[in-house]
């Protein structure tokens, strides 16, 4: 055994672990395609520039998470920790303004320089969603309700959605100076980190989970009270919007988000039964995000999901493998050409078919398909392979026996035939 490892925080996904991924992937793209959502795919590497001015030098993500390397060109490059700045990016440069109303999800593999932990990776997975240009209350409660659906609809059980404002740029403005003042009078009351991130971030300093600060903080001013008019009344329909869909919530303002693009509208899903990183869905508005990546303005919200911790939350009937359909017996040198040609046809009725290729005695190879659950075997020796002929079986549930027929190779209507009746039906 040498000694090469992956990374730390990195995981190797086995076929065994992958069944439920894909199954929980294919219930997710199946919800994003019928609530007419398009996919994007855009480069894991990007200019470090990108995230500098889309999601805020004074982030978490951005100051201490990044994977950062400058490559042979002498350029700087990182490994994307998210993909709502990449997405903002490509539609720029792909001619935004010919179609600016968009609805696009992303999937894939994100990067952040983290403690590990359950439910916490370097590399980990996002399933994200970006409504782009959409302004309306209507589009927050949509991608909500989205978020809600999908979760609900892998049986997650335990969710809470919490709610937040963070009203617009010039909220946020007055907010910030009254906010800092507090925080230069009560420094002393807050955790070094809170006090560190005064200068780079104050906003942040809400989203603390330290109890000495979190207890200080009670007495500070508070942002809701610095929302506009026009601010206060998007928040209340965005509410009244979400009781009319029963969707439950819980308003939480001290929910800020960790990147510095969101406005108004902030939301996380956690579950009961995630434990310490209770956390799976986050997300928000971000209308100058676009703008201030140099773009026209462009109002948008989006969210994502952590896939790691989905798998976790997801019910253990995702886990089962798809039967193999038809398990095929062979032996010969004649019967092992014509089995693979068989397979290759039965594989074309949309049939998942395992051709043994072991050259093991047929009794090790029917152990084989009993062992897979196989829900037919065709057996194929050399008597059958003379012929041009092959024998299929199945155990018929409903009548408890077992359907034997003798196929001969040309005789495709007679093995459409057979597919149909009895394993096909099955
Ligand atoms: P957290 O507070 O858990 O660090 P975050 O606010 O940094 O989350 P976002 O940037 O909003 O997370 O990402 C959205 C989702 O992606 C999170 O709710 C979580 O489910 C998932 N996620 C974020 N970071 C990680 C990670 N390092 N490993 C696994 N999943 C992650
Ligand atoms: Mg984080």
């Amino acid at each position: 055994m040498n000694n090469l490892k992956n990374l730390r925080g990195t995981v190797d996904l086995l076929p065994d672990q992958l069944i439920k991924w894909q199954n929980v992937e294919k219930i997710l793209m199946d919800q994003l395609s019928r609530a007419s959502i398009k996919e994007i795919r855009t480069p894991i590497l990007e200019m470090t520039e990108l995230f500098i001015r889309g999601i805020g030098e004074g982030t978490d993500v951005v100051s201490k998470e990044m994977y950062t390397f400058v490559d042979r060109g002498k350029r700087s490059c990182t490994l994307r920790p998210e993909g709502t700045a990449s997405v903002a990016r490509a539609l720029l440069q792909n001619g935004l303004s010919s179609n600016p109303f968009q609805k696009l999800w992303y999937m894939g593999p994100m990067f952040r320089y983290e403690r590990p932990q359950a439910g916490r990776q370097r590399q980990f997975h996002q399933l994200g969603v970006e409504f782009i240009g959409y302004e309306s209350v209507r589009s927050d409660v949509e991608i909500i309700a989205l978020a809600w659906d999908i979760l609900g609809k892998l049986g997650i059980k335990e969710l809470n959605l919490e709610i937040n404002t963070l009203g617009d740029v010039n909220d946020r403005f007055n907010f910030q100076k009254s906010f800092l003042k507090w925080l230069e009078i009560n420094k002393n009351s807050l955790d070094s980190d809170s006090q560190n991130r005064m200068n780079k971030n104050p906003l942040r300093i809400l989203d603390s989970k330290n109890i000495q600060t979190k207890k200080a903080l009670e007495n500070a001013p508070k942002l809701f009270n610095f929302l506009s008019e026009k601010s206060h009344k998007r928040y209340s329909e965005l509410k009244k919007q979400l009781e009319v869909l029963k969707i439950p919530f819980v308003e939480n303002f001290n929910l800020v988000r960790g990147l510095d693009y969101y406005t108004h509208t902030a939301f996380e899903i956690t579950s009961g039964a995630l434990g310490s990183q209770a956390t799976v869905c986050g997300g928000g508005r971000y209308d100058d995000l676009i703008k201030q990546m140099g773009g026209p303005s462009t109002p948008a919200i989006g969210f994502a999901i952590g896939l790691e911790r989905l798998i976790l939350l997801a019910g253990e009937e995702l886990e089962v493998p798809r039967n193999t359909d038809i398990y095929i017996v062979n032996q010969g040198l004649i019967a092992e050409s014509l089995a693979m040609d068989l397979s290759r046809k039965l594989r074309n009725y949309d049939l998942l078919v395992e051709l043994d290729l072991s050259g093991a005695s047929f009794s090790k190879q029917f152990k084989k398909a009993n062992r897979l659950k196989s829900k037919s075997i065709i057996v194929i020796g050399d008597n059958e392979a003379a012929n041009k002929e092959f024998i299929i079986r199945l155990f018929d549930k409903s009548t408890q026996e077992n359907k034997e027929e003798v196929i001969s190779f040309e005789n495709d209507i007679k093995l459409g035939k057979w597919l149909n009746k009895y394993l096909l039906a099955q």
